[in-house]
């Protein structure tokens, strides 16, 4: 028998689009008040319309640790409580090592790795008062590392690497972590990238399958944290059917 979220108070990071926007409906759609951050305030403000809840809109830079921290204050001030930390800001730079603009190396360490670490720190003590749980948004770049990915999928091995670590610090105080490792979703991701080949190889990725859409993994998530308190759903890996 699954638990309701009704009345439960979530946190979604990157919430302006894609997975985090999905995700932050699905939930609020089963009865979740919503904090949701992220830079572009429009979309937020765009989602705060659609979702049938309860929602508090945060301007957050996860690279900030100021901008973390309140945005973990700012919603438990609102809320009065945290009981689930959905961590998926996230930006994909792909392109091969040699030769590559090392800024958007930083730009991917500093959001996808330091940034989810800053707001597990800052959401923890909240957290830890509920019996939360903490969504890690990986991808299967988190579990196989390729050609041209080498940064990004350094980030999401970082990010299970600090999942399993927190989990073992926090599993006994009624604490769950779940690691999502998606394959490939439609979303405004690639759209980020700047090298012209890789752009033109992500572009052909998604025609080549039926790709997931955010929808699915917003499903995932949903039924990791809906789970009975006994029960820690600790890693999802969810590909398209036709991804090999
Ligand atoms: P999108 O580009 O649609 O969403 C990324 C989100 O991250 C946006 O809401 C963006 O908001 C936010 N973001 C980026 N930088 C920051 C920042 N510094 N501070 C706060 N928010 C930030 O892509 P997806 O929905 O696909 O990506 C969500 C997560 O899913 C990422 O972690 C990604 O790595 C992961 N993933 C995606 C896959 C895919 O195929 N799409 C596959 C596997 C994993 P804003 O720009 O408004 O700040």
């Amino acid at each position: 028998m699954s638990t309701t979220l009704e009345g439960k108070v979530v946190l979604v990071t990157g919430a302006s689009s894609g997975i985090g926007e999905a995700t932050a409906l699905a939930l609020s759609a089963e009865g979740a008040r919503i904090a949701i951050g992220a830079r572009r305030a429009d979309r937020l403000d765009s989602l705060a319309r659609k979702a049938p809840g309860e929602v508090l809109t945060l301007d957050l830079d996860v690279t900030d640790q100021e901008s973390v921290r309140a945005a973990a204050a700012e919603t438990v001030e609102r809320f009065g409580a945290l009981d689930v930390l959905v961590n998926n800001a996230g930006v994909m730079l792909s392109g091969p090592i040699e030769g590559a603009d090392t800024t958007e190396w930083t730009r991917m360490v500093e959001t996808n790795l330091l940034g989810s670490m800053y707001m597990v720190h800052a959401a923890l003590p909240h957290l830890l008062e509920r019996k939360g749980t903490v969504v890690q948004v990986s991808s299967t770049s988190g579990r196989t590392a390729s050609a041209n990915s080498g940064v990004y999928a350094a980030t999401k091995f970082g990010v299970t690497a600090f999942s399993e670590s927190l989990r073992q610090e926090v599993t006994a105080r009624g604490v769950r972590v779940v690691v999502v490792e998606p394959g490939f979703v439609a979303t405004e991701l690639a759209g980020h990238i700047t090298d012209p080949t890789m752009q033109a190889a992500a572009q052909k990725m998604a025609a080549s399958m039926r790709t997931l859409q955010p929808e699915d993994i917003a499903g995932a998530v949903l039924y990791a944290v809906t789970q009975p308190e006994h029960v820690a759903v600790n890693e999802i890996l969810i590909r398209p059917t036709d991804q090999t």
